[in-house]
């Protein structure tokens, strides 16, 4: 019988830390690394660039706002790999500080991106996980600074060790509904739409860890991590971090040894645990 190929997806990485991660994943992980990127031109010629190092990544499409797109690549790695291995959530955007676009479109697009694609990819591809499988959410330090400027009551519905998916979904739709009337702030909320999305990625992930406890397939990993400050499009080039660097707590998540018992379901920095919250 022949032995399975192991794979790994990484999102949003056509350029910046994703594809940093893939191209560490490249040298490091034995089996295929699929980079995928919204639009197909910047995915395969991130692909060409790292083929010119001596590396041989995949290619696929993957738009994480987009649930066909998301299902399409279900499928490709359903009937090529008959499972996944490694999953990094990688994709997401943020506005500049001296974006004109309304806060409360920011809002939207910033939970719509970050917190609700990541999450559409998860629940799409986490039947697909195969034991011993490691997942990585790419969230960020801005999560840990910016639930503190929430008010005592929705820090502590966010930090409730039982909230659940449908609770956690409902308090980011309540934040997005409440910028558009400019309520946000009495309710208790900050104005900072890339924080409370990424609130929503490290608190997606705890939640997932505590729903995989009880999941069947053994030894699955799950962790949200912040990877720096990385000089990329995203800050326009300011972080002082290279993005290799960058790539770094993400990849040593993603290759985390087979029966870890630690970092899981952590928020992760510089490779080590993070007290949240
Ligand atoms: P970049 O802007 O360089 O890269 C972001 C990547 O995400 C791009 O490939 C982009 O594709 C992709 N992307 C955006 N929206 C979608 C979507 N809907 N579907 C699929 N892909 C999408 O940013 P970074 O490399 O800096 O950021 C990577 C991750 O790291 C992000 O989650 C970010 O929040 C996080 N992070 C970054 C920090 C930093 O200092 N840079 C600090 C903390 C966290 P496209 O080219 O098409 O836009």
């Amino acid at each position: 019988m022949s032995s399975i190929k192991k794979i790994a997806v990484v999102t949003g990485s056509n350029k910046g830390i994703g594809f940093a991660i893939v191209r560490a994943l490249c040298t490091q992980f034995d089996g295929d690394v699929i980079l995928t990127a919204r639009d197909e031109g910047r995915g395969q010629q991130a692909v060409t660039d790292l083929k010119k190092e001596g590396l041989s990544p995949k290619f696929h499409q993957l738009d994480i706002t987009d649930h066909d797109s998301i299902v399409k690549l279900k499928s490709f790695l359903q009937s090529t790999y008959g499972g996944l291995d490694i999953l990094v959530n990688n994709a997401g955007i943020s506005y500049t500080v001296a974006s004109t676009t309304p806060f409360s479109e920011q809002a939207e697009v910033s939970v719509k991106t970050n917190f609700l694609g990541t999450l559409d990819v998860c629940d799409t591809l986490f039947p697909l996980l195969r034991p011993h499988a490691r997942v990585v959410n790419v969230s960020s330090m801005f999560s840990q600074k910016i639930i503190k400027e929430c008010s005592p009551e929705n820090q502590a519905k966010l930090k409730d060790a039982s909230i659940t998916m449908d609770t956690l979904k409902t308090i980011l739709q309540d934040f997005v509904d409440a910028t558009k009337s400019n309520t946000h702030e009495a309710k208790g909320w900050p104005r900072s739409a890339l924080g409370m999305s990424k609130i929503g990625v490290t608190v997606m992930t705890f939640i997932q860890q505590r729903m995989l406890q009880g999941d069947p397939r053994e030894d699955i990993v799950i962790n949200a991590c912040c990877p720096g400050y990385v000089t990329t499009d995203m800050y326009k080039f300011k972080g002082h971090k290279t993005i290799d660097e960058g790539a770094d707590t993400p990849v040593y998540l993603a290759m985390l040894p087979p029966n870890c018992t630690s970092p899981n379901g952590n928020f992760v920095s510089d490779r080590k645990i993070q007290q949240w919250g």
